[in-house]
């Protein structure tokens, strides 16, 4: 029996439509969810071996997906970013430390006038600036699909990571005893510093992958 037009009744529904098809996967969305995933379950050294094969066969291996290993060097050129950082990374420590080195007085005068803490303040951002140069460079590479694009995302993370510690470790330097203690931002710099040289493939096995690419061979 159909409903009787009431004031304020819903208004009848349509007829069940027709299952839809499922949306087309967007090939790039869907390996970088398979490489996330992948992370996620613990299995980063795995993440970054699925990139090897791309760089042994000089492109992508047989049956290799290239848009999965893309995803993949993204993941790992992000930690370069985090690494290189304003906020936690190789800039932010530049940045707390170049603050502090105009403020700090000792011996009369600002340690900024200090050409020691000069100097190391000079080293830090040349370092920092090649390490990021060196980013942007992997990023276009890997964006046009070349061939060596699991080296340069090694060598991007090797470099950035590296920087990263370097820079971090002489911003605590610079703060002197107060950049060891947690008041102050450069301690907990240092340490996420440290972290960018262990995951998404530790410094060790980002110079493997660089030293395979010269070398053209896999294994050890
Ligand atoms: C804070 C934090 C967050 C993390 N998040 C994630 C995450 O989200 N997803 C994930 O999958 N993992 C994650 N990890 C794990 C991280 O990726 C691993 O710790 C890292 O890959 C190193 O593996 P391992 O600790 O087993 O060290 P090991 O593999 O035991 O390595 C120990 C040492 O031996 C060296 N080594 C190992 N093999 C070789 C080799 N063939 N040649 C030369 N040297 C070698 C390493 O470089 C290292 O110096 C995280 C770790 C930390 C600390």
């Amino acid at each position: 029996m159909s409903q009787p037009d009431l004031p304020g009744a819903p208004e009848a529904q349509p007829a069940a439509r027709a299952a839809e098809p499922p949306p087309p996967v967007d090939p790039a969305l869907d390996a970088l969810e398979r490489a996330l995933a992948l992370q996620q379950e613990g299995q980063h050294s795995h993440v970054i071996e699925a990139a090897v094969p791309h760089l042994e066969e000089g492109g992508p291996a047989e049956g290799a997906d290239p848009s999965f290993i893309r995803a993949v060097l993204w993941t790992v050129v992000g930690i370069s970013r985090h690494a290189l950082g304003d906020i936690e990374g190789a800039q932010g420590a530049l940045e707390a430390a170049t603050a502090y080195a105009r403020d700090r007085k000792q011996f009369g005068q600002r340690i900024g006038d200090f050409q020691m803490i000069q100097a190391m303040l000079a080293d830090m951002d040349a370092q920092t600036e090649a390490a990021r140069q060196l980013l942007y460079a992997a990023c276009e590479v890997i964006e046009a699909g070349a061939p060596d694009a699991a080296r340069w995302a090694a060598m991007c993370k090797l470099v950035a990571g590296d920087t990263a510690m370097r820079v971090t470790t002489d911003a605590v330097q610079v703060f002197g005893g107060y950049g060891y203690v947690d008041e102050f931002p450069v301690e907990r710099m240092m340490r996420d510093a440290k972290i960018t040289q262990l995951y998404e493939g530790t410094q060790q096995i980002q110079r493997l992958v660089i030293a395979r690419a010269l070398l053209g061979r896999s294994g050890n």
